[in-house]
């Protein structure tokens, strides 16, 4: 399929291979994955005003955001797209199942959206810039895009352990809904659940959106990316966006003491019990 040559961010052309916007079907999966857990969020809510919410289910919302957050932003993230660390086997499956629960897409599809986006961030081939409006950026995309993995996370696809937990990522998903429910009861699957992918979901796209819009910009990027500490706060360290533009290749993302970078301490502190077994700095001089 020939492709267009398009403006980039920076000036120069890029051939985008146009590719046909998801049917119905997909669409319809999409929506019902975003809009579900914000109306069960507002249920939740609810009904906590009244009958209050048990310290079981606040535990469960705490311990299944960080295990699926830190799969998106250390394994989906930093590990499966720019391989920035080489985790031991077991834990880089487990990494990816994490993510999975976090109903983000399958590793394969996340990877090849977000390599798209580095390609040329904030041109005319970004999936998700702002620059068509914050609501495109933050979730409105996921309903017209879906990137090509052949073109863009190629190298995934010949990978045994990436391929079976893509192939599998629904299960995973599903047991990101029943291991609450298992253990918390009903009020467990709605705050370990519902509330929390609700809470993930919005966490990651605000590194879409609002760290490509608000916030401070320490490095002169071709793009719009910045850092902001509250979207570093809720994201795990993902807010310092400025920084990981500037050097995607690394696994720390904040540089300077105050850049608080929840998911590059567990990267350090995985490399020194030996579960991961290298992982890239920022340049020297940098950080
Ligand atoms: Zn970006
Ligand atoms: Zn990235």
């Amino acid at each position: 399929m020939s492709g267009d040559l398009v403006a980039r961010g920076d000036g120069m052309t890029t051939e985008v291979r146009s590719r046909p916007a998801p049917g119905w079907p997909r669409k319809a999966a999409t929506a019902a994955a975003i809009l579900i857990p914000a109306l069960v969020t507002g249920f939740a809510v609810w009904r906590a005003a009244s009958e209050g919410v048990a310290a079981l289910s606040l535990g469960l919302f705490a311990g299944m955001y960080l295990l699926s957050g830190f799969g998106i932003t250390v394994g989906f993230h930093r590990m499966l797209t720019h391989n920035s660390l080489e985790a031991w086997g077991g834990l880089k499956a487990a990494l990816l199942v994490a993510g999975c629960m976090a109903v983000q897409g399958s590793p394969v599809a996340w990877a090849a959206g977000h390599l798209e986006h580095h390609t040329d961030a904030d041109g005319e081939g970004d999936p998700h810039s702002p620059r068509r409006g914050l609501t495109h950026a933050h979730a409105g995309w996921l309903l017209t895009h879906s990137a090509d993995p052949a073109r863009f996370a190629r190298h995934l696809l010949q990978d045994r352990v990436v391929m079976a937990v893509d192939r599998t990522w629904g299960l995973w998903a599903l047991l990101g809904l029943a291991a609450p429910w298992a253990i918390g009861g009903f009020e467990g699957l709605l705050w370990g659940g519902f509330v929390r992918i609700f809470a993930v979901h919005h966490a990651t796209w605000c590194v879409n959106s609002i760290c490509h819009r608000f916030g401070a910009r320490p490095f002169d990027t071709h793009d719009g990316s910045r850092n902001n500490a509250f979207v570093a706060l809720i994201a795990l360290g993902e807010g310092w966006h400025n920084n990981h533009h500037a050097f995607p290749a690394s696994a720390i993302q904040g540089l300077r003491w105050f850049e608080v970078d929840l998911s590059g301490l567990l990267i350090r502190a995985l490399a020194r019990v030996g579960l991961v077994r290298r992982f890239k700095g920022p340049p020297p001089g940098v950080a």
